[in-house]
């Protein structure tokens, strides 16, 4: 089987020059039907693993159930597992031969929110978080990715006769905080266990099952939080004479912050300024003593984003100045850094899945939301970051023309994917990436 995997990725890798297309892809294809057949026959374990994630969500950092249920059925299927690496992450290790070590990583966290799909297995689970009782969901999809990446093991277990090497199945907490993956390295996740050779990871999003997604260089934003507080002179709203207004200084700098954006900025280059929060104030004729501002800024280059930096914090300082109000207390909150992809594990994976998934598989912009899967990549493991679509193609198109209802997008209550071909595409991109590059490896290229 070994051989008759080289053979056919072989001959795809040929068909650049020679008139062997046709067969190349034909063969791909085939190889692909039968993980598919492999997919199918396991689906109904991973379908009812994914509602069970589904409609029992945890939070950033008390993924312990969650993380629990990965780490029995990679056990069931002769990974070693560690848990409780970076507190809920899980390690999990399959050795088979001599070749490069392969990560392939899933987040393990849902969002603070209520899900509102009225799914059968929908969830309605509360927890405490930051000191507040909240709702807990799914709403980004992350338990598609966990049942892709149970179903990815599985299927290259079964596989294994045709590849040498050791698989890094890692699951990560808290991505939606973008401090899991952090704290997994923090807990030495590349010095106590194999620093892999190449890394991947997928996320699901709002467009057409059956797709995938995909993109050489950036692949999601840099992300930086904003924390902008305007002291004042608090007083009587009938006497502003006597006070220093800070909710007027908030009010500018909402306004004022967005002409970095469009003044500043290179009009070409990505770069975004929200304000998502503003607190100050307790009555109408009370001008308060202080008001709080918080936003994020997300930009694809550094020197954007350095760009943008300097304006922001030179227009809270100029609003206060304005005011004759004292210095504006500003802290920039380093987030996630942009995911890179790089170019030689994307050209390896492209092939194969160009050939079998065909147009279907294709490059797309980066993504404006931010990952700290570039955490990893940043501390020297090439990877390929790819997206999946999860809604019915028709309802994709629908939408798209104007003639049906917008579709829920990834953190919205009513996010709701179609569980099975989501979850088998997943599982057959993955598969065939990690093959692709095990076949390289073996090949000497
Ligand atoms: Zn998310
Ligand atoms: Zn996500």
């Amino acid at each position: 089987m070994t051989r008759f995997l080289a053979t056919l990725l072989a001959s795809a890798a040929l068909c650049a020059c020679l008139p062997l297309r046709a067969h190349a892809e034909l063969d791909v294809v085939s190889l692909k039907n039968s993980i598919e057949k492999s997919v199918e026959s396991d689906y109904p374990k991973l379908e009812a693993l994914y509602k069970d994630i589904h409609a029992h969500p945890e939070i950033a950092f008390q993924e312990e159930k969650t993380a629990a249920k990965l780490a029995a059925e990679m056990r069931a299927l002769g990974f070693e597992v560690t848990e409780h690496v970076g507190k809920t992450g899980l390690v999990a290790i399959y050795k088979n031969g001599d070749g490069p070590t392969i990560m392939v990583r899933t987040e393990l966290d849902a969002l603070p929110m209520e899900e509102k799909t009225g799914l059968s297995y929908a969830s309605h689970d509360k927890t405490v978080w930051e000191g507040r009782e909240t709702f807990v969901a799914h709403s980004c999809g992350h338990d598609i990715h966990m049942a892709s990446w149970v179903g990815t093991a599985e299927t290259l277990v079964g596989l294994k006769e045709q590849w040498h090497g050791t698989l890094m199945f890692i699951a990560q907490p808290a991505e939606e905080t973008v401090s899991g993956a952090k704290a997994m390295l923090a807990d030495g996740l590349f010095t106590r266990f194999p620093k892999p050779d190449f890394g991947f990871a997928l996320h699901d999003g709002p467009f057409a099952y059956g797709t995938v997604l995909y993109r050489v260089g950036i692949g999601s934003s840099n992300s930086d939080s904003l924390y902008v507080k305007f002291h004042g002179r608090g007083g009587h709203g009938a006497r502003p004479e006597a006070t220093i207004d800070p909710v007027m200084m908030a009010a500018r700098f909402v306004v004022d912050v967005q002409s970095v954006v469009s003044r500043e900025k290179d009009p070409s280059e990505f770069g975004i300024v929200s304000i998502g929060a503003i607190h100050g104030g307790t009555a109408e004729n009370i001008i308060p003593d202080d008001v709080l501002l918080l936003g994020t800024i997300r930009t694809f280059k550094p020197e954007v984003r350095a760009k943008m930096l300097a304006g922001i914090e030179r227009t809270a300082k100029a609003v206060a100045t304005m005011s004759n109000a004292p210095e504006p207390e500003i802290k920039i909150i380093e987030g996630a850094k942009a995911v890179i992809n790089d170019p030689g594990v994307v050209g390896m994976a492209e092939k194969v899945l160009k050939a079998a998934f065909g147009d279907k598989f294709r490059p797309s912009p980066p993504g404006t939301p931010s990952e700290d899967f570039s955490e990893f990549v940043n501390a020297g493991v090439p990877s390929m970051f790819f997206n999946i679509g999860v809604y019915e193609p028709e309802r994709v198109a629908a939408a798209r023309a104007g003639n049906g209802s917008q579709l829920p997008v990834n953190h919205s209550p009513l996010f709701a994917p179609v569980p099975k071909p989501t979850i088998e595409t997943g599982v057959e991109a993955m598969t065939l990436a990690v093959l692709s590059v095990f076949d390289q490896h073996a090949r000497g290229q």
